[in-house]
């Protein structure tokens, strides 16, 4: 697709055509996912919408010659044993082999037909469900995170198939589970692993998350930091504020607990990738309605984000030692023995872990996409919350990971929208989501690309990145 030319839509809004993209396949395919009110089923009742969405998109696979795989996983975890609706399709559209006779390059597309729910369905402009096409948007439950995404990639696939056919040196397939945005025990990991005890190993994945902000193609993730959460205890002893050598002030402990941890300097990001960093979220201590006491204990709660050099265990011992033996500065502060009252506790059972994929070829192809389509130079950066690309990361450490998406914002900087709308609806898991109809053909045309690039590219040893790996002590490197 070429670029929008950006007078005509700045200044001819009225005239501007907006809905031409109404009967695009993609915007259609799209348009009957979000018409599915596949909120994350928990429940056996819910269930048939979730199959419903799987069968709308293997209905629309099959027309470029997908072979399905539909798979239910229940039962694994205490808690989240609901049974989940997962399908595996592939295409082999070319040769199994290259011309050197090794087998072509495998590229899997990870994506999601669950939404989260409405909300209020009252405070809609238009009903959640409806899948209404209205000034240039499709608007529902969904669109963005992630059915467009998933219609792009199918009718991207479609497109495709006749210069696959010919010799296109790559091979295709999806998984689409309706389990994301709950539990995520029984679908996308699952069906990973399922993939592997068949023995294949997929070259490279893409997950079609949303992964810019604002405008498509902006940025392209190539991993996420983990996050560890936990809390600080710290006893006192309560007294008069005005005698404050007779008490221990809990606050004082806090106080230099936090700048000491905040004064390390971690060292383990890198041009793509922030740093791990350490931040006081939550305190809670002492009364405002009595200046006089000091307060007899204080809680604290703090939050990590890692990268993939650190783990939760390693974390949780950087923050005892650096308690325990602070740096010389801490050593001869005044408050360094009331240290001793804190009580560490890390939840490691609920921490998220970290993927970092060294962009290799296919960060490539879909940067050199993102240029053809829409002359942008897209950014890789590894920021923002987990996803289901951590699974692939563990389950095939060897195979490169990107994230590409619509953005997350629902592409809302067109000026014919409200100002107060920009962060207050609009955007994924928000009140009235929507997504541009020029953005979602436009992901598609860069599907296309990447995938026509990615196929163009020589097969290289396996790649460079090594598995990951318990990193060295925190604070060690650092
Ligand atoms: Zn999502």
């Amino acid at each position: 697709m070429p670029q929008p030319d950006k007078k005509t839509a700045k200044h001819d809004h009225a005239r501007h055509d907006h809905d031409r993209h109404a009967q695009d396949a993609t915007v259609k395919l799209a348009q009957e996912l979000v018409r599915v009110a596949s909120v994350t089923a928990l429940k056996a009742e819910d269930q048939p919408e979730s199959r419903r969405s799987i069968d709308l998109a293997v209905e629309a696979a099959e027309k470029s010659g997908a072979t399905a795989t539909r798979m239910e996983f229940e039962g694994d975890h205490p808690k989240w044993d609901y049974p989940v609706e997962n399908v595996y399709l592939e295409w082999n559209l070319g040769p199994a082999n290259d011309d050197d006779g090794e087998p072509v390059r495998h590229i899997c597309y990870i994506g999601h037909l669950d939404v989260v729910p409405p909300g209020d369905a009252a405070k809609w402009t238009q009903d959640p469900f409806s899948g209404t096409i209205k000034d240039g948007y499709l608007h529902g439950r969904g669109v963005t995170d992630m059915k467009g995404s998933v219609a792009a990639f199918i009718t991207a696939v479609e497109d495709l198939q006749k210069e696959l056919k010919a010799g296109g040196k790559v091979k295709i397939s999806m998984i689409l589970t309706t389990d994301e945005e709950w539990a995520a025990v029984n679908g996308t990991n699952k069906v990973l692993q399922w993939l592997k005890q068949k023995g294949e190993a997929p070259d490279a994945f893409i997950v079609g998350e949303p992964s810019s902000q604002d405008e498509l193609g902006s940025h392209i993730k190539i991993g996420r930091r983990g996050s560890l959460v936990g809390t600080f205890n710290v006893a006192g002893v309560q007294g008069h504020a005005a005698y404050q050598e007779l008490f221990e002030n809990p606050n004082r402990a806090l106080a230099l607990a936090i700048a000491i941890l905040n004064s390390h300097e971690w060292k383990d990001g890198n041009e793509h990738f922030p740093n791990t960093n350490f931040e006081a979220v939550a305190l809670k201590s002492g009364d405002f309605n009595a200046s006089a006491i000091i307060p007899g204990k204080a809680e604290m709660m703090w939050n990590i984000r890692f990268t993939p050099d650190q783990t939760p265990d390693g974390l949780e011992k950087w923050i005892k030692d650096a308690l325990a033996n602070p740096p010389d500065w801490a050593k001869n502060h005044p408050d360094a023995p009331l240290l001793k009252n804190i009580t560490v506790t890390a939840n490691k059972d609920t921490a998220s872990v970290p993927y970092y994929s060294e962009p290799a070829d296919l960060a490539l192809s879909a940067q050199k996409a993102v240029k053809t389509v829409l002359g942008k130079d897209a950014e890789l950066d590894g920021s923002g919350g987990t996803t289901d690309g951590r699974f692939a990361a563990q389950v095939f450490p060897k195979a490169e990971i990107i994230e590409l998406g619509l953005p997350e914002r629902g592409g809302i900087a067109c000026e014919k929208h409200k100002p107060e709308d920009y962060l207050s609806r609009g955007g994924m898991h928000q009140i009235d989501e929507r997504a541009a109809l020029d953005d979602l053909v436009n992901l598609r045309e860069i599907f296309k690309e990447t995938v026509k690039n990615y196929g163009q590219q020589q097969r290289k040893p396996a790649s460079k990145r090594p598995a990951p790996q318990p990193g060295p002590a925190p604070g060690g490197a650092g």
